[in-house]
């Protein structure tokens, strides 16, 4: 089975894919996380992708469709995969089809969470993510005189680079010209399974394995 998971920055992608991949026993694969530990080990490549991320720019299709395809290894011992932030445009989405029709699969679903603008923008602020595991969390305070640690895995919580206002708003126009057409394809194909992301999150990875093992779901 070869999932997507569709939505804004901030509606809870990693979150709840981190949830399902591990319940339906998928290989989760976060281009962002991939990008992010490219950057980490400091070479040309990641000086350039932590340029793009810095502005709130997608990062060049040759790169992310190379990167994320090479790390698609059809492992046998999962019962597929499940991207996370991959495809984010049309030519990732047509690559992608291209590359699962080589080996015979398809995308089976495509699960768009959708949330409010404002929601949105609230959650990216206010965002910390975990060194060790990736986790993303809420920040309980502004000031964190204390450094608050993950409750996964007690890592160190650091706030992301594009976590700023400036960025966030340019990463939501990304989304909204380059993703939404995105979700429109896989809607267009039958497969698009949308779920209110916005409650909790216990909540929502409940609703969306209810929703997924259904032929057709929109939430109303
Ligand atoms: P978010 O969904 O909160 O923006 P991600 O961790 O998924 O966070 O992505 C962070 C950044 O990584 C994006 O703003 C973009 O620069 C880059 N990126 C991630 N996925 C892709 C992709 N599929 N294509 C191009 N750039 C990407
Ligand atoms: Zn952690």
């Amino acid at each position: 089975m070869y999932i997507i998971i569709l939505g804004a920055p901030g509606a809870g992608k990693g979150t709840q894919a981190e949830n399902i991949a591990r319940q339906m026993k998928l290989e989760h694969i976060a281009s962002g996380d991939l990008f992010r530990q490219t950057v980490e080990r400091g070479n040309e490549l990641g000086g350039r992708l932590k340029e793009c991320m810095k502005k709130g720019m997608l990062i060049p299709d040759e790169i992310t469709i190379k990167m994320i395809l090479k790390r698609l290894t059809f492992d046998n011992n999962n019962n597929g995969a499940l991207l996370d932030g991959f495809p984010r445009n049309l030519k990732q989405a047509k690559a992608l089809d291209k590359a699962l029709k080589e080996k015979d699969k398809v995308i089976d679903k495509a699960l768009f969470i959708r949330v409010s603008e404002e929601e949105l923008t609230r959650r990216l602020i206010s965002r910390r993510v975990c060194r060790q595991c990736q986790m993303p969390d809420q920040a309980s305070t502004e000031i964190m005189g204390e450094q608050e640690k993950c409750k996964h895995c007690g890592g160190d919580l650091y706030r992301r680079a594009d976590d700023n206002l400036k960025t966030i708003k340019q990463r939501l126009r990304v989304y909204f010209s380059e993703t939404l057409p995105v979700i429109e394809y896989y809607k267009r194909q039958g497969k698009l399974v949308e779920v209110n992301g916005e409650g909790s999150i216990e909540i929502i990875t409940t609703k969306i394995l209810n929703s997924l093992q259904k032929r057709e779901f929109v939430e109303k």
